[in-house]
Protein backbone atom coordinates (compact mmCIF):
# COMPACT_ATOMS: atom_id res chain seq x y z
CA UNK A 1 0.00 0.00 0.00
CA UNK A 2 0.45 4.17 0.13
CA UNK A 3 3.63 3.87 -2.35
CA UNK A 4 3.67 7.95 -1.76
CA UNK A 5 1.15 8.86 1.12
CA UNK A 6 2.82 12.66 0.37
CA UNK A 7 1.08 12.49 -2.70
CA UNK A 8 -2.56 12.05 -0.92
CA UNK A 9 -1.68 15.31 1.56
CA UNK A 10 -2.77 17.30 -0.96
CA UNK A 11 -6.41 16.53 -0.91
CA UNK A 12 -6.52 18.02 2.67
CA UNK A 13 -7.58 21.61 2.51
CA UNK A 14 -6.98 22.50 6.32
CA UNK A 15 -6.35 26.23 6.37
CA UNK A 16 -4.26 25.58 9.57
CA UNK A 17 -1.43 23.29 8.24
CA UNK A 18 -1.04 20.30 6.46
CA UNK A 19 -2.63 17.22 8.37
CA UNK A 20 0.92 15.50 8.43
CA UNK A 21 2.11 17.51 11.46
CA UNK A 22 -0.69 15.80 13.52
CA UNK A 23 -0.91 12.07 11.86
CA UNK A 24 0.75 9.65 10.17
CA UNK A 25 -0.71 6.66 8.29
CA UNK A 26 0.60 3.09 9.70
CA UNK A 27 0.17 -0.48 8.70
CA UNK A 28 -1.12 -2.57 12.02
CA UNK A 29 -1.39 -6.27 10.71
CA UNK A 30 -2.70 -8.02 8.12
CA UNK A 31 -5.67 -8.30 9.53
CA UNK A 32 -6.60 -4.93 10.93
CA UNK A 33 -4.49 -3.36 7.72
CA UNK A 34 -3.73 0.41 8.43
CA UNK A 35 -4.62 2.70 11.24
CA UNK A 36 -4.45 6.53 11.86
CA UNK A 37 -1.77 7.82 14.64
CA UNK A 38 -1.40 11.18 16.27
CA UNK A 39 2.24 12.66 15.89
CA UNK A 40 1.98 15.29 18.73
CA UNK A 41 -0.05 16.03 21.07
CA UNK A 42 -3.62 16.42 20.10
CA UNK A 43 -6.25 18.79 22.36
CA UNK A 44 -9.70 17.83 23.04
CA UNK A 45 -12.12 20.17 20.82
CA UNK A 46 -8.96 20.40 18.48
CA UNK A 47 -9.71 19.79 14.73
CA UNK A 48 -7.47 17.02 13.48
CA UNK A 49 -7.71 17.79 10.14
CA UNK A 50 -10.10 18.86 7.32
CA UNK A 51 -10.43 16.52 4.40
CA UNK A 52 -11.42 17.06 0.76
CA UNK A 53 -13.17 13.83 -0.65
CA UNK A 54 -11.16 12.19 -3.78
CA UNK A 55 -14.49 12.01 -5.47
CA UNK A 56 -18.27 12.42 -3.83
CA UNK A 57 -21.69 12.36 -5.11
CA UNK A 58 -25.12 13.22 -3.81
CA UNK A 59 -27.63 10.20 -3.49
CA UNK A 60 -30.13 9.65 -6.49
CA UNK A 61 -33.09 9.63 -4.61
CA UNK A 62 -32.04 12.45 -2.36
CA UNK A 63 -31.63 14.49 -5.50
CA UNK A 64 -34.76 13.37 -7.49
CA UNK A 65 -36.67 14.89 -4.23
CA UNK A 66 -35.82 18.20 -4.57
CA UNK A 67 -32.84 17.98 -2.23
CA UNK A 68 -30.87 20.75 -3.98
CA UNK A 69 -27.48 20.59 -3.67
CA UNK A 70 -24.17 21.86 -5.46
CA UNK A 71 -23.29 19.01 -8.13
CA UNK A 72 -19.61 18.81 -6.95
CA UNK A 73 -19.50 19.68 -3.07
CA UNK A 74 -23.17 19.11 -1.80
CA UNK A 75 -23.49 22.20 -0.11
CA UNK A 76 -27.10 23.27 0.43
CA UNK A 77 -28.45 25.23 -2.39
CA UNK A 78 -31.77 26.76 -0.85
CA UNK A 79 -31.75 29.72 1.71
CA UNK A 80 -32.71 28.43 4.89
CA UNK A 81 -36.26 29.77 4.38
CA UNK A 82 -37.18 27.63 1.14
CA UNK A 83 -35.28 24.72 3.20
CA UNK A 84 -37.96 24.81 6.23
CA UNK A 85 -40.64 25.84 3.80
CA UNK A 86 -39.56 22.71 1.94
CA UNK A 87 -39.50 20.45 4.51
CA UNK A 88 -42.86 21.89 6.14
CA UNK A 89 -44.50 21.76 2.81
CA UNK A 90 -45.85 25.22 3.42
CA UNK A 91 -44.51 27.85 1.89
CA UNK A 92 -45.83 30.71 4.77
CA UNK A 93 -43.26 30.12 7.45
CA UNK A 94 -41.51 32.92 7.54
CA UNK A 95 -37.30 32.78 9.49
CA UNK A 96 -36.62 35.28 11.43
CA UNK A 97 -32.30 36.72 11.47
CA UNK A 98 -32.44 35.85 7.44
CA UNK A 99 -29.14 37.77 7.93
CA UNK A 100 -28.06 34.70 9.83
CA UNK A 101 -28.25 31.99 6.63
CA UNK A 102 -25.07 31.45 4.51
CA UNK A 103 -26.31 30.62 1.13
CA UNK A 104 -25.15 33.01 -1.55
CA UNK A 105 -27.50 32.34 -4.04
CA UNK A 106 -25.33 35.33 -6.17
CA UNK A 107 -22.38 32.94 -6.31
CA UNK A 108 -24.52 29.97 -7.48
CA UNK A 109 -23.59 28.72 -10.98
CA UNK A 110 -24.73 25.95 -13.83
CA UNK A 111 -23.30 23.68 -16.49
CA UNK A 112 -24.12 25.24 -19.34
CA UNK A 113 -24.80 21.89 -21.32
CA UNK A 114 -26.50 20.28 -18.75
CA UNK A 115 -27.78 22.83 -16.38
CA UNK A 116 -26.41 20.78 -13.56
CA UNK A 117 -26.26 23.41 -10.39
CA UNK A 118 -23.15 24.31 -8.71
CA UNK A 119 -22.60 26.76 -5.55
CA UNK A 120 -19.72 28.34 -6.92
CA UNK A 121 -17.74 29.15 -10.08
CA UNK A 122 -14.69 26.84 -8.40
CA UNK A 123 -16.77 23.87 -7.84
CA UNK A 124 -18.28 24.34 -11.64
CA UNK A 125 -14.81 24.27 -12.96
CA UNK A 126 -13.11 21.17 -10.24
CA UNK A 127 -16.23 19.22 -11.69
CA UNK A 128 -15.49 20.05 -15.50
CA UNK A 129 -11.88 19.40 -14.65
CA UNK A 130 -12.25 16.25 -12.79
CA UNK A 131 -15.22 14.43 -14.65
CA UNK A 132 -17.81 16.50 -15.52
CA UNK A 133 -16.59 16.09 -19.23
CA UNK A 134 -17.10 12.97 -19.25
CA UNK A 135 -20.50 12.60 -17.35
CA UNK A 136 -22.28 15.34 -18.83
CA UNK A 137 -25.78 14.74 -20.39
CA UNK A 138 -26.04 17.85 -22.27
CA UNK A 139 -29.61 17.86 -23.53
CA UNK A 140 -29.93 14.54 -23.12
CA UNK A 141 -30.40 15.20 -19.40
CA UNK A 142 -34.11 13.83 -19.78
CA UNK A 143 -33.72 11.35 -22.06
CA UNK A 144 -35.30 8.13 -20.28
CA UNK A 145 -32.68 6.18 -23.10
CA UNK A 146 -29.45 8.00 -22.43
CA UNK A 147 -27.72 5.16 -20.50
CA UNK A 148 -26.23 7.02 -17.76
CA UNK A 149 -30.37 7.82 -17.41
CA UNK A 150 -30.85 4.47 -17.59
CA UNK A 151 -27.90 3.47 -15.18
CA UNK A 152 -29.41 5.75 -12.81
CA UNK A 153 -33.34 4.43 -12.83
CA UNK A 154 -31.55 0.57 -12.65
CA UNK A 155 -29.31 2.15 -8.98
CA UNK A 156 -32.99 4.25 -7.62
CA UNK A 157 -35.02 0.67 -8.43
CA UNK A 158 -32.74 -1.54 -6.62
CA UNK A 159 -31.48 0.98 -3.82
CA UNK A 160 -34.56 2.93 -1.76
CA UNK A 161 -34.12 5.44 0.91
CA UNK A 162 -32.53 5.04 3.55
CA UNK A 163 -29.46 5.60 0.92
CA UNK A 164 -26.02 4.49 1.85
CA UNK A 165 -24.61 4.70 -1.52
CA UNK A 166 -25.09 5.71 -5.20
CA UNK A 167 -23.72 3.89 -8.33
CA UNK A 168 -22.67 7.82 -9.27
CA UNK A 169 -19.97 7.80 -7.17
CA UNK A 170 -18.54 4.39 -9.26
CA UNK A 171 -18.92 6.40 -12.17
CA UNK A 172 -17.02 9.22 -11.14
CA UNK A 173 -14.33 7.07 -10.64
CA UNK A 174 -14.61 6.08 -14.04
CA UNK A 175 -14.63 9.01 -15.30
CA UNK A 176 -12.09 10.96 -13.15
CA UNK A 177 -9.45 8.30 -14.58
CA UNK A 178 -11.03 8.92 -18.43
CA UNK A 179 -10.78 12.56 -18.08
CA UNK A 180 -6.89 12.27 -16.26
CA UNK A 181 -3.56 12.79 -17.63
CA UNK A 182 -1.91 10.41 -15.29
CA UNK A 183 -4.35 7.41 -14.94
CA UNK A 184 -2.09 5.31 -13.72
CA UNK A 185 -2.07 7.52 -10.45
CA UNK A 186 -5.65 8.01 -9.81
CA UNK A 187 -6.06 4.43 -10.43
CA UNK A 188 -3.15 3.58 -7.72
CA UNK A 189 -4.96 6.09 -5.27
CA UNK A 190 -8.07 4.03 -5.69
CA UNK A 191 -6.54 0.87 -5.29
CA UNK A 192 -5.28 2.39 -1.56
CA UNK A 193 -8.44 2.37 -0.27
CA UNK A 194 -9.18 -0.95 1.81
CA UNK A 195 -10.30 -4.22 -0.35
CA UNK A 196 -11.75 -7.27 1.28
CA UNK A 197 -11.34 -11.37 -0.25
CA UNK A 198 -14.06 -12.22 -2.49
CA UNK A 199 -16.10 -14.26 0.37
CA UNK A 200 -16.05 -10.55 2.08
CA UNK A 201 -17.14 -8.59 -1.25
CA UNK A 202 -20.25 -10.46 -1.22
CA UNK A 203 -21.24 -10.18 1.85
CA UNK A 204 -20.94 -6.22 1.32
CA UNK A 205 -22.93 -6.15 -2.04
CA UNK A 206 -25.89 -8.81 -0.64
CA UNK A 207 -26.05 -6.06 2.04
CA UNK A 208 -26.55 -3.12 -0.44
CA UNK A 209 -28.42 -4.77 -3.09
CA UNK A 210 -31.14 -7.58 -0.96
CA UNK A 211 -31.44 -11.01 -1.56
CA UNK A 212 -31.38 -10.89 -5.38
CA UNK A 213 -27.94 -9.05 -5.28
CA UNK A 214 -26.32 -11.74 -8.27
CA UNK A 215 -28.75 -10.44 -10.80
CA UNK A 216 -28.84 -7.13 -9.95
CA UNK A 217 -25.09 -6.42 -10.11
CA UNK A 218 -24.85 -8.29 -12.83
CA UNK A 219 -27.93 -5.69 -14.63
CA UNK A 220 -25.89 -2.88 -12.94
CA UNK A 221 -22.32 -4.02 -14.60
CA UNK A 222 -24.13 -4.30 -18.06
CA UNK A 223 -25.81 -0.97 -17.90
CA UNK A 224 -22.15 0.89 -16.23
CA UNK A 225 -20.27 -1.06 -18.73
CA UNK A 226 -22.81 0.39 -21.62
CA UNK A 227 -22.61 3.97 -20.17
CA UNK A 228 -18.95 4.41 -19.57
CA UNK A 229 -16.79 1.61 -20.61
CA UNK A 230 -12.68 2.43 -20.68
CA UNK A 231 -9.98 0.30 -22.00
CA UNK A 232 -7.79 1.46 -19.29
CA UNK A 233 -10.09 0.27 -16.77
CA UNK A 234 -10.92 -2.81 -18.66
CA UNK A 235 -10.77 -5.11 -14.89
CA UNK A 236 -13.25 -2.65 -13.27
CA UNK A 237 -15.77 -3.91 -15.76
CA UNK A 238 -14.99 -7.08 -15.47
CA UNK A 239 -17.51 -9.49 -12.89
CA UNK A 240 -14.95 -9.83 -10.23
CA UNK A 241 -13.62 -6.32 -10.79
CA UNK A 242 -17.24 -4.72 -10.84
CA UNK A 243 -17.96 -6.68 -7.41
CA UNK A 244 -14.69 -5.06 -5.87
CA UNK A 245 -15.72 -1.57 -7.10
CA UNK A 246 -18.73 -2.22 -5.51
CA UNK A 247 -17.26 -3.59 -1.92
CA UNK A 248 -14.57 -0.62 -2.30
CA UNK A 249 -17.30 2.03 -1.82
CA UNK A 250 -19.36 0.45 0.33
CA UNK A 251 -16.58 -0.53 2.69
CA UNK A 252 -14.73 3.17 2.48
CA UNK A 253 -17.72 5.22 1.41
CA UNK A 254 -18.15 7.97 4.21
CA UNK A 255 -21.71 9.70 4.33
CA UNK A 256 -21.93 13.52 3.79
CA UNK A 257 -24.88 15.55 4.64
CA UNK A 258 -25.36 19.06 4.46
CA UNK A 259 -28.31 21.74 5.32
CA UNK A 260 -28.73 25.10 4.79
CA UNK A 261 -30.96 25.14 7.99
CA UNK A 262 -29.00 23.57 10.44
CA UNK A 263 -26.12 26.07 9.38
CA UNK A 264 -28.98 29.17 10.18
CA UNK A 265 -29.45 27.30 13.18
CA UNK A 266 -25.84 27.59 14.55
CA UNK A 267 -25.69 30.74 13.50
CA UNK A 268 -28.87 32.02 15.47
CA UNK A 269 -27.37 29.85 18.60
CA UNK A 270 -24.24 31.86 18.45
CA UNK A 271 -25.72 35.31 18.08
CA UNK A 272 -25.58 37.60 21.50
CA UNK A 273 -29.37 38.08 22.38
CA UNK A 274 -30.89 39.55 25.24
CA UNK A 275 -32.49 37.08 28.00
CA UNK A 276 -36.15 37.10 26.31
CA UNK A 277 -35.49 37.28 22.44
CA UNK A 278 -33.38 34.43 23.07
CA UNK A 279 -35.81 32.20 25.15
CA UNK A 280 -38.06 33.30 21.99
CA UNK A 281 -35.85 32.30 19.59
CA UNK A 282 -35.18 29.21 20.82
CA UNK A 283 -38.87 28.21 21.54
CA UNK A 284 -39.08 29.28 17.72
CA UNK A 285 -36.21 26.94 16.58
CA UNK A 286 -37.52 23.85 18.73
CA UNK A 287 -41.45 24.62 17.25
CA UNK A 288 -39.87 24.25 13.59
CA UNK A 289 -38.34 21.21 14.37
CA UNK A 290 -41.17 19.32 15.61
CA UNK A 291 -43.13 20.72 12.77
CA UNK A 292 -40.88 19.43 10.08
CA UNK A 293 -40.29 16.23 11.81
CA UNK A 294 -44.29 16.06 11.37
CA UNK A 295 -43.94 16.68 7.99
CA UNK A 296 -40.60 14.83 6.98
CA UNK A 297 -39.79 12.84 9.52
CA UNK A 298 -35.91 12.00 9.67
CA UNK A 299 -34.81 12.79 6.07
CA UNK A 300 -33.62 16.44 6.69
CA UNK A 301 -30.39 16.81 4.66
CA UNK A 302 -28.39 17.10 1.32
CA UNK A 303 -27.01 13.21 1.66
CA UNK A 304 -24.47 11.88 -0.63
CA UNK A 305 -21.05 10.06 0.16
CA UNK A 306 -17.53 10.30 -1.12
CA UNK A 307 -14.28 8.30 -0.29
CA UNK A 308 -11.84 10.13 1.97
CA UNK A 309 -8.37 9.03 1.70
CA UNK A 310 -6.99 9.77 5.10
CA UNK A 311 -10.34 8.90 6.89
CA UNK A 312 -10.89 5.66 5.46
CA UNK A 313 -7.55 4.80 7.42
CA UNK A 314 -9.84 5.48 10.56
CA UNK A 315 -10.50 2.44 12.57
CA UNK A 316 -13.12 1.68 14.33
CA UNK A 317 -13.45 1.81 18.40
CA UNK A 318 -16.42 1.70 21.07
CA UNK A 319 -15.09 4.78 22.52
CA UNK A 320 -13.87 6.97 20.02
CA UNK A 321 -11.24 9.51 20.60
CA UNK A 322 -12.31 11.40 17.53
CA UNK A 323 -15.55 12.00 15.31
CA UNK A 324 -16.20 13.43 11.29
CA UNK A 325 -18.66 15.91 11.28
CA UNK A 326 -19.40 18.62 8.09
CA UNK A 327 -19.77 22.21 10.27
CA UNK A 328 -19.09 23.98 6.47
CA UNK A 329 -21.84 22.82 4.87
CA UNK A 330 -20.26 21.08 1.89
CA UNK A 331 -18.39 17.84 1.41
CA UNK A 332 -14.92 18.87 3.77
CA UNK A 333 -14.65 16.41 6.38
CA UNK A 334 -13.49 17.97 9.74
CA UNK A 335 -11.79 15.09 12.15
CA UNK A 336 -11.98 16.55 15.71
CA UNK A 337 -10.38 15.11 18.73
CA UNK A 338 -13.16 14.04 21.39
CA UNK A 339 -10.27 14.12 24.31
CA UNK A 340 -6.68 14.76 24.56
CA UNK A 341 -4.67 12.10 22.34
CA UNK A 342 -1.24 11.57 23.09
CA UNK A 343 1.41 11.24 20.21
CA UNK A 344 1.72 7.57 18.85
CA UNK A 345 -2.19 6.82 19.95
CA UNK A 346 -4.07 5.53 17.58
CA UNK A 347 -6.80 8.17 16.29
CA UNK A 348 -10.49 6.07 16.49
CA UNK A 349 -13.85 7.12 15.31
CA UNK A 350 -16.76 5.08 15.98
CA UNK A 351 -18.79 3.53 13.10
CA UNK A 352 -21.78 3.21 15.00
CA UNK A 353 -24.25 5.64 15.96
CA UNK A 354 -24.31 7.14 20.06
CA UNK A 355 -27.60 4.63 20.48
CA UNK A 356 -25.49 1.79 19.11
CA UNK A 357 -22.54 2.40 20.79
CA UNK A 358 -24.57 2.08 24.73
CA UNK A 359 -25.64 -1.18 23.64
CA UNK A 360 -23.96 -4.36 24.97
CA UNK A 361 -20.72 -5.88 23.24
CA UNK A 362 -22.83 -8.76 21.99
CA UNK A 363 -24.91 -6.38 19.91
CA UNK A 364 -22.30 -3.81 18.82
CA UNK A 365 -20.48 -6.76 17.46
CA UNK A 366 -23.43 -7.99 15.67
CA UNK A 367 -23.81 -4.51 13.37
CA UNK A 368 -20.36 -4.01 13.21
CA UNK A 369 -19.94 -7.96 12.19
CA UNK A 370 -22.63 -7.36 9.73
CA UNK A 371 -22.38 -4.16 8.15
CA UNK A 372 -18.51 -3.83 8.48
CA UNK A 373 -17.28 -7.49 8.55
CA UNK A 374 -15.02 -7.39 11.47
CA UNK A 375 -15.03 -7.89 15.33
CA UNK A 376 -14.16 -4.82 17.54
CA UNK A 377 -11.07 -5.47 20.48
CA UNK A 378 -11.31 -1.76 21.32
CA UNK A 379 -10.70 -1.34 25.03
CA UNK A 380 -14.27 -1.48 26.32
CA UNK A 381 -14.59 -4.52 24.04
CA UNK A 382 -12.41 -6.15 26.25
CA UNK A 383 -13.03 -5.29 29.38
CA UNK A 384 -16.73 -6.34 28.65
CA UNK A 385 -15.76 -9.74 27.33
CA UNK A 386 -16.68 -11.73 30.47
CA UNK A 387 -20.16 -9.71 31.05
CA UNK A 388 -21.03 -9.98 27.15
CA UNK A 389 -23.23 -13.26 27.60
CA UNK A 390 -25.61 -11.64 30.43
CA UNK A 391 -26.17 -8.65 28.93
CA UNK A 392 -26.76 -9.86 25.57
CA UNK A 393 -29.15 -12.06 26.64
CA UNK A 394 -31.54 -9.27 28.68
CA UNK A 395 -30.99 -6.88 25.27
CA UNK A 396 -32.27 -9.72 23.46
CA UNK A 397 -35.30 -10.60 25.39
CA UNK A 398 -36.15 -6.64 25.52
CA UNK A 399 -35.30 -6.78 21.49
CA UNK A 400 -38.05 -9.44 20.86
CA UNK A 401 -35.76 -10.96 18.09
CA UNK A 402 -35.86 -14.27 18.92
CA UNK A 403 -32.64 -14.71 16.97
CA UNK A 404 -30.01 -17.19 17.40
CA UNK A 405 -27.37 -16.30 20.05
CA UNK A 406 -23.82 -16.35 18.17
CA UNK A 407 -21.87 -15.08 20.94
CA UNK A 408 -19.86 -18.45 21.50
CA UNK A 409 -19.18 -18.19 17.75
CA UNK A 410 -18.03 -14.80 18.11
CA UNK A 411 -16.15 -15.53 21.09
CA UNK A 412 -14.29 -16.65 19.28
CA UNK A 413 -12.98 -14.52 16.63
CA UNK A 414 -12.25 -12.00 19.08
CA UNK A 415 -9.01 -12.62 19.70
CA UNK A 416 -7.35 -9.65 17.14
ZN1 LIG B 1 -19.98 23.49 -4.48
ZN1 LIG C 1 -23.02 19.47 -17.85
ZN1 LIG D 1 -15.51 -2.10 20.62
Amino acid sequence: MAASMGDLFCFCADPAGPARARVEVRFISSLKGKGLFATRNIHKGETIFVEKPVVSSQFLWNALYRYKACDHCLRALETAEENAQRLLGKSCRILPHPEQCSIRKDLHQHCPLCQVAYCSAECRQSAFEQYHQVLCLGPSREDPKHPLNKLQDAWRNIHYPPETSSIMLLARMVATVKQAKDKDWWIKLFSQFCSKTANEEEEIVHKLLGDKFKGQLELLRRLFTEALYEEHLSRWFTPEGFRSLFALVGTNGQGIGTSSLSQWVHACDALELPPHEREQLDAFIDQLYKDIEKETGEFLNCEGSGLYVLQSCCNHSCIPNAETSFPDNNFLLHLVALEEIKPGEEICISYLDCCQRERSRHSRHKILREHYLFTCSCPKCLAQADDANLTSEEEEELEGEGETDDAELEDEMTDV
